[in-house]
């Protein structure tokens, strides 16, 4: 007996759903959509659930502060690598160079270019040790891969912050061999209209039920059926496109349940956090009518960096990132905006508050449907991104920004999972219809 006829009638109602589902896709982010609209384009029935009232997960497009702003991924990173880039291109979405100047304040002053080099140079040379130490197949902290000369250096916790906006965790915390097989190559775009315009773009012929949060999947050699306060649904094999936390925090439950190692591999890539804290003002009250990015000089890595006049607005979006993004969002969005507004009144003086008009802050942590904002993996979990890119009993197949090694933690890696995804459902169907 199959697992949708020992089931039929448990629970939840049937999902209204054409005859017969080839695949369910749970999670209608960036990995879920192009998994659908793959297997869509091979002519496979597709199902996809979506717990939130809207598509794009943690690519989501702002634009209630009369601006596009990017809540969650803003940057296309590696942009040679990058297929998003062939994507805007031909859909006309303009793509612009991340040229802008950077700034670091100390107190209300700008630093030159020649007091900053310091910073470069560490970074340099971290860049140099973390390499070296990748190379060697080091599965340890990125911090112990560090040299005591570079940890000493006076600009290292300044270093230290950018590599946890990164990974969105401090240095302490993540593996330096997983962080090493990230491929970064041709720089960074960013898209004035917005990545999560673009992903829904993309996603704009994909039928998603929204508002159906999974909670059970049952799955055996015959099938698989979902099930959601929403309705059940029963398909030939699942695509699991969720955030790796969400799995980890038993938010979904498989039955029978996942193999102990694939469990184990969604606790190893935790999401760290990145929260944004968009800021409108009446008049332009920066230093320069073009965008830059500024940053106050701290050694306690509490503090934010600043992208001004976004898209030429008066719209600036600042960011924090590992436990200080924690704290700040335990404290509240008017903590966020309060401690933002501060931080950049100490940096440009002024009388910059009487015309601060509104902001928001994001809140990935406490978002039950991320958990977190990318992914990291643990020192000496190397391999958990591996793991689960092998489908389990050859019904569940994942994908996510998590599964993806060369691209974790970036849209287009969510993109590149959702590909091998289709291919490796397609397989599998192939596979057991012979
Ligand atoms: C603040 C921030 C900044 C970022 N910056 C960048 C950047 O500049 N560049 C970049 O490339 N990347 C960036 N990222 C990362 C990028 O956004 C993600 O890697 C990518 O969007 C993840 O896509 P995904 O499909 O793997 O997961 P998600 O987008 O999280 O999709 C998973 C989907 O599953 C849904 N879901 C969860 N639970 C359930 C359930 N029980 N049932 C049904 N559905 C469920 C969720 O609602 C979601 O829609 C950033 C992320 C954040 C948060």
């Amino acid at each position: 007996m199959g697992i949708a006829a020992a089931f039929a009638g448990f629970g939840a109602r049937l999902l209204a759903q054409p005859a017969a589902i080839d695949v369910v896709i749970i999670g209608a982010g960036g990995a879920g959509l192009t998994a659908a609209l793959e297997l869509q384009a091979a002519g496979l029935r597709a199902l996809v659930l979506e717990a939130r009232d809207r598509i794009g997960g943690r690519a989501f497009t702002d634009t209630s502060l009369g601006i596009p702003w990017d809540r969650g991924c803003s940057w296309l990173h590696a942009a040679a690598v990058n297929p998003w880039v062939a994507y805007a291109r031909q859909h006309d979405f303009e793509l612009i160079e991340d040229r802008y100047p950077r700034h670091i304040h100390d107190g209300a002053r700008r630093m030159s270019d020649a007091e900053t080099a310091g910073l470069r140079a560490v970074r340099e040379r971290i860049e140099r040790e973390l390499a070296a130490a990748g190379r060697r197949g080091l599965d340890i902290p990125a911090e112990a891969a560090l040299t005591q000369a570079t940890l000493a250096d006076p600009w290292y916790p300044m270093a230290a912050a950018g590599m946890t906006a990164w990974e969105g965790i401090e240095p302490a915390n993540y593996s330096t061999l997983d962080s090493y097989q990230f491929i970064e190559r041709g720089g960074d775009l960013l898209i004035p209209r917005g990545y999560g315009a673009l992903l829904a773009h993309y996603a704009r012929d994909i039928e998603v039920r929204l508002r159906t949060p999974v909670t059970r999947i049952r799955w055996d050699r015959s099938g698989v059926r979902v099930e959601s306060p929403a309705g059940a649904a029963s398909a030939r094999l699942a695509i699991v496109a969720l955030p790796a936390s969400v799995i980890a925090a038993g938010a979904v439950i498989f039955a029978p349940h996942l193999p102990v190692e694939v469990l184990q591999a969604h606790h190893d890539l935790p999401l760290g956090l990145m929260n944004k804290v968009a800021l409108r003002f009446k008049r332009n009250v920066f230093p320069s009518e073009r965008t830059e990015f500024l940053w106050q000089r701290r050694d306690d890595g509490r503090g934010m960096g600043y992208l001004t006049r976004l898209w030429d607005s008066n719209v600036c979006v600042g960011m924090s990132a590992g436990r200080f993004a924690q704290e700040l969002e335990a404290a509240g969005e008017a903590a966020a905006i309060e401690h933002a507004l501060g931080e950049l009144t100490d940096m440009l003086g002024g009388d910059l508050r009487r015309h601060f008009d509104r902001g928001s802050a994001t809140a990935w942590a406490s978002d039950p449907w991320s958990r977190g904002s990318y992914s990291h993996c643990l020192p000496g979990r190397f391999g958990a991104r591996a793991l689960l890119t092998r489908p389990v009993g050859g019904r569940i197949v994942f994908a996510g920004e998590h599964t993806e090694q060369s691209a974790y933690g970036t849209l287009h890696g969510a993109h590149l999972s959702g590909l091998r995804a289709a291919r490796e459902a397609r397989r599998l169907l192939q596979e057991s219809s012979t």
